[in-house]
């Protein structure tokens, strides 16, 4: 059996030990996600079956959550109009990092049937990253299941860089927002 070489900590740099821990944290991070469920649209239907005893999400460790501050997954069930949108934004920046984004249905995608209305946005992935889309209309439960477990698979392959992607391209996105939306502040109480 081939040996693993060990090395101590202290031969390690900061950027070896920064990744390994991240490596640790994204382990258990795939492992228990807790889920902020934003159900804009029809496509909600799906959860209760996947939560419960059918489909049991907890098998994979997952579970809801009521606070953006606690969440690990933003879930978007459906279309989004422009008022929405807005509350879907501040929640999104409430959420810590690393953060991602399961978007369920077509209407995310495209629009869907709401694609020529004047009050509905047509493609989530201009306001906020996506990294999970599921498509259907509706999307039936295993298709949903399959969306958080090829979300665990990104996690581990570490290609879930949504909220990186909001970082690097926060000016494309903020103007985006801008032009739908007017401009979208996020408040931050506890330092204003
Ligand atoms: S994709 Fe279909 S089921 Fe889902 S929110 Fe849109 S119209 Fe409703």
């Amino acid at each position: 059996m081939k040996s693993t070489k060990f090395t101590p900590a202290s031969k390690l740099s900061k950027a070896e030990i920064d990744r390994k821990w991240w490596e640790v944290g994204d382990f258990f991070r795939r492992n228990s996600l807790w889920m902020l469920m934003y159900c804009t649209g029809c496509c909600a239907i799906e959860l209760p079956p996947a939560m419960t005893s059918a489909y049991d999400m907890e098998r994979l460790g997952m579970g809801p959550m009521a606070t953006p501050r606690q969440a690990d997954i933003l879930l978007v069930s459906g279309y989004l109009s422009l008022k929405t949108l807005r509350r879907l934004i501040y929640t999104y920046e409430q959420m810590s990092e690393p953060r991602y984004v399961v978007a369920l249905g077509s209407c995310p995608i495209n629009g869907g049937i709401y694609h020529d209305s004047h009050a509905v946005i047509n493609k989530l992935d201009q306001y906020i990253p996506v990294d999970v889309y599921v498509a259907g209309c509706m999307p039936n439960t295993e298709s949903v299941m399959n969306g958080f477990v090829d979300l665990m698979d990104q996690i581990k392959r570490k290609t879930a860089v949504g909220w990186k992607k909001y970082h690097e391209n926060n000016a494309w996105y903020k103007e985006n927002q801008k032009t739908s939306l007017g401009e979208v502040v996020v408040h931050d109480e506890f330092h204003e």
